[in-house]
């Protein structure tokens, strides 16, 4: 271990800030390490926040990422409650809200995102609320045993998630969104068509293209959401689900490169090198696709880039870039949606199996290299296309579409060539 790092301050007590944590006493570094963090209590995952824990089936104690008896065996000096509200460079320390300092050796933001907010809500509307901590996941699943009628806005991964969730719990359930099919943002066309399908089979209502002006109240509480075209979808919960916004104000104001997150080099370094930024406030040059700047919310990223950043301090890693093949999944509601790797809109699709049968997956590809795979309940082709990703192995067009093709044989010649 050759780090020269006494003091390691980490902000944000998150996924990623504390894999960041665990991975430095990994690694082997001895050194103090302050995690500080502006929720209360334990730090936690959020994914079972609209899966598992908001449909009854997790306990609050099953989020938690670690215990307290950890943080104290790795010697983790925890910082609950705790808003960072500057980055002093020069002196290199951070000024916490109780007034307090703390210096630091190197720093890792690790700051995450928030929730966008709505245009259209001006003003608190009780009955109309968003999900991104574990207050926010609790909040709506007693509301959800108290409502008939959830409209949610946005049909990107959350909103699908919580929809397939209402929809179960016998709600009705309508889904707004503004772009003309879901989860436009992150997967291709067939994929965003099966994913209608399965969600209307279940019952859920979409209105596409479909702007909200405003909301209907009555004594103090929402009954309907206005849509740009002038018609109204009775509720009497609205979830707003429309994206994040990264947490980069703190990078900002301390003179960071800033473009939608903290920029960071190959080695995750913003520009002032005692700086690192991982996780979903970061915006990182993404190695499979040129080194265009990539700013992901996910999970495996988030631990990828903790780790990664923990050998780098530490000293034991080379300082090859980082370039870890990304990974998500969703689960709404018996649809296990997979993906690795990132796809450009117009990069083209490729078929493997029948979306009818409910288990298929598309390859996307570039002129003739795979850039990234979403399979809808093929966990196998998942884990194959994360291994070819990660190696640069592309299948043919042919071969990705054959499903008598054995996608691992190439994994196996390429070891052999
Ligand atoms: P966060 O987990 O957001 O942690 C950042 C922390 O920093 C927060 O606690 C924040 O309050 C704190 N902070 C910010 N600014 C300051 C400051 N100035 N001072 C002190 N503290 C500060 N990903 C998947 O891969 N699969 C899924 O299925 C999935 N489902 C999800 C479901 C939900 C409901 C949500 C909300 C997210 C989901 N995600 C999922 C995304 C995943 O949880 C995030 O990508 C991941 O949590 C990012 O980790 P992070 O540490 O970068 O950010």
């Amino acid at each position: 271990m050759s780090t020269s790092a006494r003091s390691i301050v980490i902000v944000g007590a998150g996924q990623a800030g504390v894999q960041a944590a665990s991975a430095l006493r990994a690694e082997g570094y001895g050194g103090a390490i302050h995690l500080l963090g502006d929720e209360p209590g334990l730090p936690y995952q959020r994914p079972p926040l609209s899966k598992s824990y908001l449909s009854g089936n997790l306990a609050v104690e099953e989020l938690h990422l670690e215990t307290a008896a950890w943080f104290d065996e790795q010697r983790v000096e925890r910082w609950g409650d705790t808003h960072v509200e500057a980055i002093e460079r020069r002196l290199k320390r951070v000024k916490l809200s109780s007034g307090k300092t703390l210096d630091y050796d190197h720093l890792i933001l690790a700051t995450g995102a928030r929730n966008r907010p709505l245009t259209a809500l001006s003003e608190p509307v009780h009955g109309v609320i968003s999900l991104r901590a574990v207050a926010d996941a609790a909040a709506l699943a007693s509301k959800l045993r108290a409502s008939r009628r959830v409209v949610v806005i946005g049909a990107g991964f959350l909103g699908l998630e919580v929809a397939s969730i209402a929809i179960a719990q016998g709600c009705d359930v309508h889904v707004v969104e503004s772009a003309d099919r879901l989860m436009r943002r992150a997967i291709s066309v067939e994929m965003s068509e099966a994913s209608l399908r399965h969600h209307r089979a279940a019952g859920v209502a979409f209105s596409l293209n479909a702007g909200v002006d405003g909301f209907c109240t009555e004594d103090g509480g929402v009954r309907a959401v206005k849509l740009a075209d002038g018609s109204r979808i009775e509720a009497d919960l609205v979830l707003v689900a429309i994206g994040v916004v990264p947490n980069s104000e703190l990078g900002l104001a301390c003179g960071l490169d800033i473009y939608n997150g903290v920029i960071v080099d190959e080695q995750l370094r913003t520009t002032d090198h005692s700086i690192s930024a991982i996780g979903d406030c970061a915006a990182f040059p993404y190695a499979f696709d040129g080194g265009d700047q990539l700013r992901l919310e996910s999970v495996q990223n988030a631990v990828d880039q903790a780790c990664y950043v923990a050998r780098r301090i530490a000293g034991a890693a080379d300082a090859s870039p980082y370039d870890q093949v990304p990974v998500f999944w969703s689960d709404q509601g018996g649809m296990r949606l997979q993906m690795a790797g990132v796809a450009r809109r117009l990069d083209a699709s490729v078929l493997r199996g029948d979306p009818a049968s409910g288990a298929f997956s598309v390859f996307r590809y570039r002129y003739d290299r795979l850039t990234a795979v979403e399979s809808f309940n093929r966990p196998a082709d998942h884990m194959a296309a994360r291994r070819l990703l990660q190696r640069r192995i592309s299948p043919s067009r042919a071969q990705a579409a054959d499903l008598t093709f054995d996608l691992k044989s190439l994994l196996a010649a390429a070891v052999t060539a």
